[in-house]
């Protein structure tokens, strides 16, 4: 693997990687990906997310490539927002409700736009949430597997959070990294939804990783007073902070990836408790192994 390097906010990066490099397929996965952070910085999150991609395909158009280039991109399950219908699928509209999710309707459509107007070969991966060891510690599910292999050791008392009630649709990056190549091993360019087909809430995800180091969680309270304590000892193990409350939020995301099972057989291979499984596996051997990880 040779790296090189390049930035979405500097065309000549682009053109500069793509000429030298000649590829023949290119996965665009670069982005501010962190929907909270994206309210914070709308508009950086903007040049990267949405100019970035159109700053890409015109490298590839720069380049000569369009008719030999195939394209990936990473659209999100985030466009479908305040979601007009359970379960969403590629027909479902869009209803974006963060900055980031509106870079990215932008990219979904100039993808869709030069695909029609230059006839290339890219496609957009609805991807619904998909997790692993390698997660970014401030996205919700490494931060509680990393929390909570802290408190198991003795390094952290309690894990603070926002919305428990938030529901996704969660499955393991490794099931939709082979989804991505699937959709430009095709013979037509198209847009695909992959997801599980099952959806949880942020507090059984909180369950189900305490009960992998023999915890079990009660809830009290209501709303921001809500705690969770362990039900043998009683002491407090999850609170709520306001300050993870996002100003828009997306309540409830479940996909219907039937388009990709029929077009090229995918289906995810490892299940909820196995994804929460191998998180907490990493990331107890992780603290166990530098408790300032
Ligand atoms: P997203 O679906 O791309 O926003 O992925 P995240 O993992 O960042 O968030 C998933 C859901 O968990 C969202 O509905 C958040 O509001 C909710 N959530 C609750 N507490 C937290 C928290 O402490 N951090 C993050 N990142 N999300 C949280």
């Amino acid at each position: 693997m040779k790296l090189h390097y390049g930035d979405m906010t500097d065309s000549s990066s682009l053109i500069k990687v793509i000429s030298a490099i000649q590829p023949t397929e290119i996965y665009n996965l670069a982005a501010q990906s962190h929907v909270m952070v994206s309210f914070e910085v709308s508009e950086y999150t903007a040049e990267v997310d949405a100019v970035g991609t159109v700053r890409l395909l015109d490298a590839i158009r720069t380049c000569g490539l369009e008719k030999s280039v195939k394209f990936y991109h990473a659209s999100t399950s985030e466009l479908y927002g305040k979601a007009k219908e359970v379960p969403q699928n590629e027909k479902t509209p869009f209803y974006p409700r963060s900055p980031y999710a509106c870079a990215k309707l932008y990219s979904f459509w100039i993808v869709v736009n030069y695909r029609e107007a230059y006839n290339m070969f890219a496609c957009n991966g609805i991807l619904f949430n998909h997790e692993s060891p390698r997660r970014g510690e401030n996205f919700v599910t490494r931060k509680v597997t990393r929390s909570i292999a802290k408190i198991h050791l003795g390094l952290q008392d309690v894990l603070e959070l926002g919305n428990l009630d938030a529901k996704r649709d969660w499955g393991h990056a490794k099931d939709y990294v082979e989804a991505m190549w699937l959709m430009l091993q095709q013979t037509q360019p198209d847009d695909y939804v992959i997801a599980t087909g099952e959806t949880h809430t942020v507090k059984e995800f909180v369950e189900i990783a305490f009960q992998y180091v023999g915890r079990t969680i009660k809830w009290q309270g209501e709303g921001v007073n809500e705690t969770g304590q362990d039900a043998q000892t009683g002491q407090t193990l999850v609170r709520i902070n306001r300050k993870f409350f996002r100003p828009t939020e997306v309540d409830v995301l479940l996909g219907d990836s039937s388009k990709a099972r029929n077009k090229f057989g995918w289906k995810p291979t490892v299940t909820f408790k196995e994804l929460v499984k191998d998180m907490m596996d990493s990331d107890l051997e992780l603290m166990s192994k530098n408790p300032n990880a």
